[in-house]
């Protein structure tokens, strides 16, 4: 997802209505977009974390906040009608709260975290919530060793820097090379001029400082953990994937933003820069993941965002992982 604050063109005004028009109100979901569906009026939550083993590695995801997503004018390759249908089998209504996870990993002496939700980007009353579940877990941002982006959207980037602040002084940011380039080094590209301001804003502390690291293909970045290339929702897109002690837990980023992909892979969604290529790669890794059972976690998914992905004849379900709060031995 992409949620970003300084709008110029008429493409990112288009996404700033979609947006941010729904969640600067504090109330609840406006009822006129309210289907039949008997929906629980939200409330705003405590600092959420759910935290869970692993292998070796101590997995916290990390609730950023929720955005009200008009999925009406963001997905793409379906219509209105179609969308509806689709929700409302999911009992959901159009605008829906769409979660915003990160994902904090602690193995050995590292502290990794994995995107770092919205910050000052989207207004304090549903999202920029991060710090404050770090803090629930005794974790100081000094602390994270390194800050693994997904990909440079406004809302896995925004916590890098706050009030002109690097939020995380000890940590070298990790990111897919081709979004290192397209957003920030590569004055000369494709990318919306907006987005490039962001990416200065957010990264360019860290980059002066020597402090980003990009990777093409599959790299190592922690004992275990390696980052790889996917491209589609941005160039350099990318997976985490941690493998300790047999056991394997994929952090896929963006090839999902809502359920209605799981039953239609071939919707897409505005933000993805390259449509074809995004729906491709969402289609693979939705038939890997499933025919190897693989646990994932997605930070657009209801939070934590951690589960399975299911075959359900020629589309997909999703699986959350059960809860639990037993410490296993
Ligand atoms: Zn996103």
């Amino acid at each position: 997802m992409l949620l970003n604050s300084s709008k110029k063109s008429s493409r990112q005004k288009l996404l700033f209505t979609a947006l941010v028009g729904l969640l600067s109100a504090t109330a609840p979901l406006a009822p006129a977009f309210a289907g039949a569906i008997n929906q629980p009026i939200s409330v705003s939550q405590i600092p959420t974390v759910y935290s869970f083993k692993v292998g070796a590695a101590k997995i916290s995801a990390l609730s950023d906040g929720t955005a009200a997503l008009d999925l009406h004018k963001l997905l793409k390759g379906a219509s209105e009608k179609k969308i509806d249908d689709l929700l409302d089998g999911d009992f959901l209504a159009n605008p829906v709260h769409t979660s915003i996870n990160a994902y904090l990993v602690q193995i050995g002496d590292r502290k990794l975290l994995i995107d770092t939700g919205t910050g000052d980007l989207f207004g304090p009353e549903t999202a920029g919530k991060l710090p404050g579940a770090l803090a629930a877990i005794n974790v100081a941002p000094a602390q994270i060793s390194d800050v693994l982006i997904t990909h440079v959207h406004t809302d896995h980037i925004g916590g890098l820097v706050r009030g002109g602040k690097i939020m995380f002084p000890n940590a070298t940011v990790h990111l897919g090379q081709p979004d290192l380039d397209f957003f920030l080094r590569d004055s000369g590209s494709g990318a919306d001029a907006s987005l490039k301001k962001e990416a200065s804003e957010m990264l360019g502390p860290y980059d002066k400082a020597g402090k980003v690291k990009g990777f093409t293909g599959t790299a190592e970045i922690a004992p275990g953990l390696t980052g790889t290339v996917h491209p589609g929702h941005t160039p350099g897109s990318a997976f985490y994937t941690l493998d300790s002690e047999g056991q394997k837990i994929i952090f896929v980023g963006d090839i999902v933003h809502s359920a209605v992909q799981f039953q239609n892979p071939e919707i897409t969604i505005i933000f993805d820069t390259d449509q074809k290529v995004a729906e491709k790669t969402r289609e693979a890794a939705f038939k890997s993941i499933a025919s190897e059972r693989q646990l994932i976690a997605a930070p657009h998914l209801p939070f934590p965002g951690v589960g399975y992905i299911k075959r359900a004849g020629k589309a997909y379900e999703w699986v959350q992982l059960n809860y639990a709060d037993w410490p296993s031995k």
